[in-house]
């Protein structure tokens, strides 16, 4: 029996009814851009992840871009971004004229580590990307101390952490900006690419609403020049439906992610994630690290069980980031990217794929 990393059309088959429904609807309104269906899933959105504002884009990507040039930060000005994550964090601040600088990742739970984000701090720094990476939320108080010490602005990246939370509050909202993506193997995917902004800013929401859509406040009148960066109507009708499953789904990885911590914690050969008292783990991803991760991976692989690495190359250490010098500087993220290995996780598992994985890496380390 193979377990697969990730299963799309199981999660369409159990909820069909809703979804065809959902899509016909809007077919029938022909309401393909904004409409009912958009403004009723960015406030259901907003109120489901503790944010006042929600503003759908066209993708994650995107609504990191769009956050970013929302804050009107002076031309160059350097932004941190963690050395683990996906190309986008970084590819956001680019884009909008500002300079990437990387800062190291802690090796516990592989989110920004705050000694170096000091360290990496100028008077040219303007703000922090704070990615909430694999779904566990980073320390956002101590990011709020440095932020506020220095006057940087807090850009929260939870692409990955759909219904994570911190100190009892959902993520997205916890900095000035909060990015999502609903790219469809995310916790909460579209049926193609969909992105959201969240803010408890007003003036922030309505300037992104404004560069999202060609810098309208009205159908021709235009007082900048923006962009087109829409969440269209059909799949907000989608993620809509699944927004009303994420919860039970999110409860689904944390209920596997405690049966792997149970049965794995005996291994002395892997690291596994540490999950910090005060949070929600959203569980996009199950990450462990471990010095033989190739051939555990192909231990798994031979028994059909599907794993990711996320990220094979640390992003100092991509040819796109040659320019910033950065591949040689003494990270832990520029080494420990040879060790991670993410095992299959998601509200797709019977208890028999998890028991399957469980078996087959007890099996390699003994
Ligand atoms: C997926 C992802 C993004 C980008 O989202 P897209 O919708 O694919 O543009 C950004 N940051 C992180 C951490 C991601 O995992």
């Amino acid at each position: 029996m193979a377990v697969k990393f990730l299963d799309l059309y199981k999660q369409y088959l159990s909820i069909k009814p809703e979804i065809d429904t959902a899509i016909f609807s809007i077919i029938e309104r022909s309401a393909y851009i904004g409409g009912v269906s958009l403004t009723e899933f960015e406030s259901n959105f907003a109120a489901f992840q503790d944010s006042s504002y929600c503003v759908g884009v066209a993708n994650g990507t995107d609504a990191l871009e769009i956050a970013i040039e929302a804050l009107n930060l002076p031309t160059a000005s350097e932004i941190i971004v963690p050395a683990n994550s996906f190309i986008s964090s970084a590819e956001a601040v680019t884009r909008c004229g500002h300079k990437v600088v990387f800062a190291d990742i802690n090796s516990h739970n592989y989110t920004l580590d705050l000694i170096d984000v000091e360290k990496k701090i100028n008077p040219n720094t303007k703000a922090i990307i704070a990615v909430h990476l694999y779904g566990q939320p980073c320390d956002i108080d101590g990011l709020h101390n440095i932020a506020s010490k220095h006057d940087l602005r807090i850009i929260e990246d939870c692409a990955q952490a759909h219904g994570a939370e911190y100190k009892g509050k959902r993520v997205g909202a916890l900095g000035d900006i909060g990015a999502f993506s609903f790219y469809p193997g995310k916790n909460l995917g579209a049926y193609g690419d969909a992105g959201a902004i969240l803010t408890h800013n007003e003036e922030l929401a309505i300037r992104c609403r404004i560069i999202s859509n060609h810098g309208r406040i009205d159908k021709y009148n235009h007082l900048i020049e923006g962009r087109n960066s829409r969440l269209d109507g059909i799949q907000a009708a989608i993620l809509a439906v699944k927004l009303k499953h994420l919860d039970k789904w999110v409860s689904r990885r944390n209920e596997i992610s405690k049966a792997y911590l149970s049965a794995f914690k005996s291994l002395s050969d892997i690291n596994l994630p540490v999950i910090e008292s005060h949070v929600r783990h959203a569980f996009h991803l199950f990450v462990i690290r471990t010095q033989k991760r190739d051939l555990l991976q192909k231990h798994l692989a031979e028994r059909d069980i599907e794993t990711g690495i996320h990220y094979p190359i640390a992003l100092p250490l991509l040819k796109a980031y040659d320019y910033l010098g950065q591949s040689n500087e003494k990270m832990k993220a520029n080494y420990l990217d040879k060790q991670l290995l993410s095992l299959p996780m998601g509200e797709h598992l019977t208890d028999d794929d998890v028991i399957e994985v469980i078996d087959a890496v007890r099996s390699f380390f003994n």
